[in-house]
């Protein structure tokens, strides 16, 4: 492997280092998260983003046509022959005059990036490849994860494509849409329905990991976090290099929003960029550890001290109150974000805020989304439905330019869709009004005919 890339324990009292060769998914000495750094002096980037558009001339080779190592000269962690690559990363941003005026912003100001386009149908492919390619570099065999679906459907498709490794996969039991289940179950992953949810998978996965030697990719993982900076890169790349007003992004496990902070935090140190964004990190209400934790608590990133007696007691909270997350947005349908001391890190640099949305909210967003092309599932739309609370709120300006990240695609999961537009009463309430939905304000319905001609052709004249 390359020596000019190191682990480093993100604690900067601690900042232990260790080598790209050594599998952790934390520091040995203080039990925090591990960063991937890189010697920028001795690798001499690009200085120009010039060097990356050129590699759109050769998109016979496969490390130009990844959206993800088009960058490698920015995330340089393996060496080239070691990268596995099955194409992600073919992303685009696209403007959006609906979602903008639903937002409440001015026209040709909000931009959604649409990761759904990934080979496996979300972003994780982006942090796939890379904690992929480590694991191949470092020789593994099997690798596993914890996953609301997302992580799990990348997972076994970059098994089943590469031949490279046995996936094992981690899932809570009814927790996962069907459209990502029946993924991870066509492409062939052992796949374990634990009886829990998300949190409970995560804790056990960790512990069998490391028992059985297994390699883990979830984002506590650090290389995965590197190939989810190409995000940002693309973004940068589709505005022609310049940094927009705001970054917002759902949260989860809060892999994404810290490695866009980290994305950015590099590009200004290297001097690609002279400025960063504002980051907007959203929470489903139902599933708001970080909304709770930074907005109304007041933990902080603390230059690397954040303050854990916060953290303690509110998980404590959580543990005697029997809490557990609950929303429509099953990718983000977790308490305990692995990656929060990081995510409090990138909301420091990137002058952050987060918000939390209801589910009515996120499927109202995420109808909008869908009326304007680009479907997502329900988690991706909480990022719509958070830049529309900011601007109602006068955080964001209605001449600022907003990207919105679609994490995942629509066809993820019908159900919830299909529930929202549906004109079965039943349907609806088994579905959402459990989760607090009340009415579906841009709901397509059906229109139910009878078989005949002309019921047919009146029913059209009646609705178009
Ligand atoms: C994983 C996932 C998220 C959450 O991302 P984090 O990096 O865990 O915060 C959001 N949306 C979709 C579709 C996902 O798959
Ligand atoms: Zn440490």
């Amino acid at each position: 492997m390359t020596d000019v890339a190191f682990q480093r324990c993100i604690s900067p009292s601690c900042a232990t280092t260790y080598g790209v060769e050594e599998v952790r998914v934390a520091c040995g000495a203080c039990g925090s998260l591990l960063d991937v750094i890189y010697d920028w002096n001795r690798l001499g980037p690009p200085t120009s983003f010039d060097f990356f558009e050129k590699k759109w001339s050769r998109r016979y080779e496969p490390l130009s046509l990844s959206g993800v190592w088009r960058f490698y000269e920015l995330l340089p962690f393996a060496p080239r022959e070691q990268v596995v690559t099955i194409g992600e990363g073919q992303t685009l941003l696209q403007p959006s005059t609906g979602v903008g005026k639903y937002v409440g912003m001015k026209a040709g100001r909000v931009y959604l990036q649409y990761e759904g386009l990934n080979p496996s149908g979300s972003f994780k492919d982006n942090g796939m490849s890379a904690a992929f390619t480590h694991a191949h570099a470092i020789g593994a065999k099997r690798a596993a994860c914890a996953s609301t679906g997302n992580t799990s459907a990348s997972l076994a498709l970059y098994c089943s494509v590469t031949k490279l490794m046995k996936a094992v996969i981690f899932i809570g039991s009814g927790k996962i849409s069907y459209g990502k289940l029946s993924q991870a179950l066509d492409f062939g992953a052992l796949t374990m329905q634990i009886a829990g949810d998300f949190d409970d998978a995560m804790a056990r996965v960790k512990e069998i990991s490391s028992q059985l030697g297994i390699y883990l990719v979830n984002s506590v993982n650090p290389f995965r976090l590197e190939g989810q900076k190409t995000i940002m890169f693309r973004v940068l790349e589709s505005l022609r290099w310049q940094v927009p007003d705001w970054i917002v992004v759902p949260g989860g496990n809060l892999g994404n929003s810290s490695a866009f902070g980290k994305a950015f935090s590099e590009l200004r140190e290297i001097g690609l960029i002279d400025r960063v964004p504002r980051l907007a990190v959203i929470n489903a209400a139902g599933a708001n550890t970080l909304y709770e934790l930074y907005e109304r608590r007041g933990l902080r990133w603390s230059d690397g001290r954040p303050d854990r007696k916060i953290t303690d007691r509110y998980y404590g909270e959580l543990d005697a109150n029997d809490k557990r997350a609950s929303t429509i947005a099953s990718a983000i349908e977790i308490n305990r974000p692995v990656n929060l001391d990081k995510c409090l890190r990138a909301l420091d640099v990137c002058q952050g805020v987060v918000r939390e949305v209801s589910d009515q909210e996120i499927l109202d967003a995420k109808a909008q989304v869908g009326a304007g092309g680009l479907g997502c599932e329900p988690a991706s739309a909480a990022s719509v439905a958070g830049a529309k609370l900011l601007v109602s709120q006068g955080v964001i300006g209605p001449d600022e330019r907003v990207v919105c990240i679609l994490t995942g695609h629509q066809l993820k999961d019908p159900t919830a869709t299909v529930a929202y537009h549906t004109t079965d009463q039943e349907q609806f309430n088994k579905v959402l009004g459990s989760r607090g939905v009340k009415r579906a304000a841009f709901a397509n319905r059906a229109v139910a005919v009878p078989n005949e001609l002309d019921e047919i052709i009146k029913a059209i004249q009646l609705y178009s």
